[in-house]
């Protein structure tokens, strides 16, 4: 057995086509669907309730919380063929793996679709998510968004952080066990959580700005916040994230720049702390890891570079369970 096989591999971010979703049993043009997962040795995916920012009205807020909720039983009822399981707590995600079947668990992406109303936390947690993402591109009622989107009349900042609805969302999470995920968070609005909350915070795709100055990756003093928390930084797969444009040289990103990353956020932060993601089908995909087929290029290269099994496993899911496990127990 290689390493890789011995590796439970989980994917803390990859998006699904909605709402015409081909069937993900069987070959799809999508970068993740079953027979790939099995072929590239993926275990485990988190896949994506996905919710665009749009108009802050009752009227938005209701379409992406039905929205959000349509996507969560949808992911949910993935799972309802033999050989893979749905999975909502770290222990159904190792016993799953343990029996050698596919994992299937679910998240929320952008805080929009709770709108104004925290009962949404408890609602998405019992239906299985593992996380929300507290913001998408463009601000919304909760928190600044590191891209702001001019085009739905945000301001470079709104609330200067998090807003009191922000606040107020992160204690929910903290209490019913839905981590909180500050990718796509502005700065200061993902700093001021991951002091806030009382369980580690975490960012479910991103990369390293000192690497690649980029409004979506982290800069070192993110990461450092992200340690003192207790929290994770998982690498993602978005070249733009991974590697400056170039004009003269359009250069794609490849498996190399991915763990570059990884490096520098280990080197930063301590490999306790990070953790890969693809964001396949949602933006990410590099020369060498371009779908879920090919997920054993990145073992492979982390293997070059000198970490071992027990680092590999850390940094594909075994930080991750950890924290998950820590969320869950520091509930109210
Ligand atoms: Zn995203």
């Amino acid at each position: 057995m290689t390493i890789h096989d011995d590796t439970l591999v989980l994917d803390t971010h990859i998006d699904i086509r909605w709402p015409e979703t081909p069937d993900w049993t069987g070959e799809t043009r999508q970068l993740v669907d079953l027979p790939k997962m099995r072929a590239g040795g993926m275990n485990a995916a988190i896949f994506i309730a996905y919710v665009g920012q749009g108009k802050r009205d009752p009227a938005g807020h209701a379409a992406a919380g039905a929205r959000a909720e349509a996507m969560l039983r949808h992911i949910a009822a993935r799972a309802a063929i033999s050989g893979t399981r749905f999975c909502a707590t770290p222990d159904a995600l190792e016993a799953c793996f343990a029996a050698g079947d596919t994992a299937v668990l679910s998240a929320v992406e952008n805080g929009y679709a709770m709108g104004h109303d925290l009962g949404r936390i408890g609602l998405w947690r019992s239906l299985g998510a593992v996380y929300l993402t507290l913001t998408h591109d463009g601000h919304n009622d909760l928190s600044d968004s590191a891209r702001p989107r001019a085009a739905l009349g945000d301001a470079p900042a709104e609330h200067g952080g998090l807003s009191k609805l922000g606040e107020a969302a992160i204690a929910e999470m903290n209490a019913r066990g839905l981590m909180v995920d500050v990718s796509h968070v502005a700065k200061p609005g993902m700093l001021r959580a991951a002091v806030l909350s009382r369980s580690p915070v975490v960012a479910t795709h991103t990369a390293c700005a000192a690497l690649c100055p980029h409004p979506r990756g982290l800069d070192d003093e993110q990461l450092d916040a992200l340690r003192a928390c207790g929290g994770l930084a998982q690498i993602t797969a978005v070249p733009s994230f991974l590697r400056p444009p170039a004009p003269n040289a359009p250069g794609q990103a490849g498996v190399a720049d991915l763990v570059d990353h990884i490096d520098h956020a280990v080197r930063r932060i301590g490999l306790d702390h990070v953790g890969i993601s693809s964001d396949f089908d949602g933006g990410g995909a590099v020369m060498g890891w371009a779908n879920a087929a090919e997920t054993g290029a990145v073992t492979a290269e982390l293997e070059r570079r000198g970490y071992g099994a027990r680092e590999i496993g850390l940094l594909w899911s075994g930080n991750f369970l950890r924290v998950w496990r820590q969320v869950l127990r520091l509930t109210a």
